[in-house]
Parts: structure tokens; C-alpha cells; sequence
């Protein structure tokens, strides 16, 4: 007989995310289903020859199969650092700059950094899942601040910070938000940064999809106009491949010092093939060649999604209408988690906004990511989303 034991899991795990990141993924894995439901890249960016040839020449060097230091190869940190300059227009210190395995183990190594049980920690409503489960599994506080289509509501943001004290950190992604596509206006950009050093806490900023814009508008990083009170979190999953497992942390020295060390016995070490692999690929140039064309394939998926949307959706939602990224989001009549159950039966996953919500919110949204399915299948099925969706009553 198999025995039945209480684990007695610990406290940081008795969160509930909702329908969590995990059936997220099991969704977007589904095949005979069309799915608008993961934030995944499409695989037609990948880039599986020139990485043959690549992991050929990087394997020769023992420095890519070693175990790396903590903060990075020296490599693949200069690589980092310059192209932070050249699109930043900052440089990072060594001190400055930390290589992670992925955007979320950036998240992951500032909560275990910062984070004491009750802590407070703002985040935009809505906003991405992964970091508000990282934030949680450091028992924070996590409290959400409204957005609009100009981004986070950097007034309200003053305003519950004199409210509920000062947070530990707020969250942000400025740029092509997951979920809602919206980015933060320019001149919010400035005030935010103000806003954090009035209060003295640190902004974490999330530039996913920055590199990922339709258009050649570019607004400043928060990191750019405030390297004093921002970290800026990477990742490459969506430029390069998330198989790659790679991503950043840029910003004030104490605070990458302490990331440094909370990642010796969390990973040790980004893999240093991956890093490696980085390196040699962006020097090259075809880091930027690879961001170009996938700039495109969204640029033609989004507009798909949204004439799609006019012509099957038309007035019973609205929805964002997002200048770069992977995703837009749905405001409607009714509720988000039915629709996404009437959905998935005739054969279209998207994601119920609950999720993206620390608190209430998000029971009248659902999120479509078009960033995977090819033309036709969004074309497709949004066309089967269309009667679903009710008109208001
Ligand atoms: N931040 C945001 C806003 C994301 O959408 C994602 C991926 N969905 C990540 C971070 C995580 O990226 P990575 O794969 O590098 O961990």
C-alpha cells in the first residue's frame, strides 16, 4: 500500500495564482488546439543553422563546458555590457551587471534578495504571472497599481505608496506589456524615476519585449534615467531562444552584489555554453539580424490579430492595440473565465485575465498572445472566437 503523507509543504507555497503559469504551458502545448495562450516565440525565429555551426566552434573551449563565475564569462559580459551601451546609452559597471539564467531568475534572485515575509511589493494590474508567483513565493505582499493605456498610473502609484508605506520594490514593463500591450508614455517614464527617488525604493524593470517594437519609437529605459533606482531585468528568450536560458540584471552595485550571491546556491551559474553561444552569435551581428526579421513576423501577426478582431469581434469587446510584443488584451461584457471555457471547447486557448491580477481584478479580460500562431491559424481562430464572445446586455 502506497503510504499517504502530509509533506508538510512550506508556507510560501499555499499561494493561489489562479489557474497558475503550469496549465498555461500545458495549454500552449496542446496540438489540436489553436492557441493564443502561452507568451512563447515562434520557432520560425530560431536560429537552428547558423547555431549548428556555432555550437560546432564553441565547444572546442573549455571555458564553455566549465562551470562559469557567478556573475558571468568575461565574454559574454563585455558583449552585454556594450550592447547595453550602444542601445541603452549606459554602460554598466562590472559591479553593475549580473548574466542570469532567464528573465524569471532575475525576478526570482531580487525577491530572495529583498523580500522578508509581509513585505510590500507593487506591481501594475494587470501584469505578468511568473513575477507576481516569484514575488509571492518570498511571502510579499503583492499589491497591484491600475494601468491604462499609457502604462503604469505613475499618480496612483505616488498615491499608494503614501497610502500603504514604502514598497520593497515595484515591478514594472514598460515596453509592449505582458498582458495588457500597452507601454508607459515617456513622460511617465521620467516622473516614475522621481516618484522612486522621493520615496527611495527600487523600480525593477522588466524590458522583455523592449527589443521587440514595431515601430522606431524608443523611449528611454527606466534604467537609462535612473541607474540609481532601477534594476533593469533581461531575458533573451525572446530575441534568441528560450532554450538558451539567458538573461540580465542591470543596476545599482549593492543591490547586483546581493543578486550575485543569492544566485551561489541558487544555480551557481548561468550555463556557459549558452553564454558562449551569445557571445559569438551577437558579435557577429546575428543577434540583430535574428530581431529584425522576428520584428516583422510580429508586426504582420499583430496586424492580422487586430482586423481579425474588427471583423469577428467588432463592437462587443475592446481590446489594446499593442505597438510591439506578443500580446493583447480583451476587455469585455462578460466573464473572462467563461469565455476562455467556451473557447477552449471550440478549439481556441486563450488565457482568463484572473491570473495576471495580485487581488481583485481582471474578471472581465482575457489575453491573446499572437506571437506563435501563423496568419492563417489567427486568422482562424479568432474568427472562431468571434461568436463567443457576447455583446453587452
Ligand atoms: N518577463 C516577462 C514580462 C515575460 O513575459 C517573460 C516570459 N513569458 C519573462 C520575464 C521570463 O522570461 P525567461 O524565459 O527569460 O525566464
Amino acid at each position: 500500500m502506497r503510504a499517504t503523507t502530509d509533506w508538510g509543504f512550506a508556507r510560501r507555497t499555499r499561494v493561489d495564482v489562479g489557474e497558475g503559469l503550469a496549465s498555461i504551458l500545458a495549454l500552449s502545448g496542446a496540438t489540436d488546439l489553436i492557441s493564443f495562450a502561452g507568451g512563447f516565440p515562434d520557432p520560425e525565429t530560431f536560429p537552428t543553422d547558423e547555431l549548428a555551426a556555432l555550437v560546432q566552434r564553441v565547444s572546442q573551449d573549455p571555458a564553455a563546458l566549465q562551470y562559469a563565475p557567478t556573475p558571468g564569462l568575461p565574454g559574454p559580459r563585455a558583449f552585454l555590457a556594450d550592447r547595453l551601451e550602444t542601445r541603452e546609452g549606459q554602460r554598466p559597471s562590472d559591479e553593475e551587471l549580473l548574466i542570469t539564467s532567464g528573465g524569471i531568475e532575475a525576478l526570482e534572485l531580487l525577491g530572495k534578495s529583498l523580500i522578508d515575509p509581509g513585505d510590500l511589493v507593487l506591481v501594475e494590474g494587470p501584469t505578468y504571472l511568473g513575477a507576481i508567483m516569484a514575488f509571492r513565493s518570498f511571502e510579499a505582499d503583492v499589491v497591484a497599481v491600475p494601468m491604462d493605456d499609457d502604462g503604469l498610473d505613475v499618480g496612483r502609484l505616488e498615491a499608494t505608496v503614501r497610502e500603504r508605506g514604502r514598497p520593497k520594490l515595484l515591478y514594472t514593463i514598460p515596453d509592449h506589456q505582458n498582458p495588457a500591450g500597452v507601454s508607459l508614455a515617456e513622460e511617465r517614464r521620467s516622473a516614475l524615476v522621481e516618484v522612486a527617488r522621493r520615496h527611495g525604493f527600487l523600480v525593477v524593470e522588466d524590458v522583455a519585449y523592449r527589443e521587440l517594437g514595431f515601430t522606431e519609437d524608443r523611449p528611454p529605459s527606466l534604467w537609462a534615467l535612473g541607474p540609481d533606482v532601477v534594476v533593469q531585468a533581461g531575458t533573451f528568450s525572446k530575441t534568441f531562444f528560450p532554450g538558451v536560458r539567458l538573461g540580465w540584471a542591470a543596476g545599482p552595485a549593492e543591490v547586483v552584489a546581493q543578486m550575485v550571491n543569492a544566485k551561489q546556491n541558487t544555480d551557481q551559474c548561468a550555463g556557459a555554453l549558452g553564454q558562449r553561444l551569445l557571445e559569438e552569435y551577437g558579435r557577429r551581428g546575428l543577434l540583430d539580424e535574428q530581431i529584425d526579421r522576428a520584428r516583422g513576423i510580429y508586426r504582420s501577426r499583430r496586424d492580422t490579430a487586430m482586423s481579425a478582431l474588427e471583423r469577428h469581434v467588432g463592437d462587443r469587446a475592446t481590446w489594446t492595440h499593442p505597438h510591439g510584443g506578443f500580446f493583447t488584451w480583451l476587455e469585455l461584457a462578460e466573464d473572462g473565465a467563461d469565455v476562455a471555457r467556451r473557447a477552449l471547447q471550440a478549439g481556441v486557448a486563450v488565457v482568463p485575465g484572473r491570473p495576471f491580477f495580485s487581488g481583485v481584478g481582471g474578471e472581465r479580460n482575457i489575453r491573446i498572445s499572437y506571437s506563435q500562431a501563423s496568419e492563417e491559424r489567427l486568422e482562424e481562430g479568432i474568427a472562431l472566437l468571434g461568436p463567443i464572445v457576447r455583446a453587452r446586455a
